[in-house]
């Protein structure tokens, strides 16, 4: 973990300090709808926590994860009928721009799939 704090918007989201559309929370975790949605629910699903990417949150703490995905399959029910794509980007080559772990929970509609 690194806290970078004042830096990362995703901390800023989960602190208060920038607006969101919260749609669930936990003690440990903050699910908020992406603001450039890519299906008709888009939600991002991010630790408190600042870990920069799956892989350092995977090691950091698995149990802190399982819980990123709970509260997912939650939103997943809770916003569309329970079926749903939750990926994660990890790495710029996979296209992630925000390095403060975050799973997009996609549903909705039937989903497509050509990510390359
Ligand atoms: P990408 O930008 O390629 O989708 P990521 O996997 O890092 O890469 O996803 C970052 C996501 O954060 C994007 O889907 C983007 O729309 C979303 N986003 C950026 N700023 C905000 C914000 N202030 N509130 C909600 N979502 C945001």
């Amino acid at each position: 973990m690194s806290d970078n704090g004042t830096d990362c918007l995703f901390c800023q989201i989960v602190a208060g300090d920038l607006p969101a559309d919260v749609v669930a929370t936990t003690d440990r975790v903050v699910a908020f709808r992406d603001i450039d949605p890519k299906a008709p629910v888009h939600v991002l699903v991010v630790p408190r926590e600042h870990h920069g990417d799956v892989s350092v949150l995977a090691a950091a703490d698995p149990t802190l994860l399982a819980e990123v995905v709970e509260v997912a399959d939650t939103v997943a029910h809770d916003l569309a009928d329970g079926q749903y794509r939750f990926i994660f980007n990890s790495g710029p080559r996979a296209g992630q721009s925000v390095f403060h772990v975050h799973g997009h929970v996609l549903a909705g509609t039937q989903l497509g799939w050509s990510p390359a």
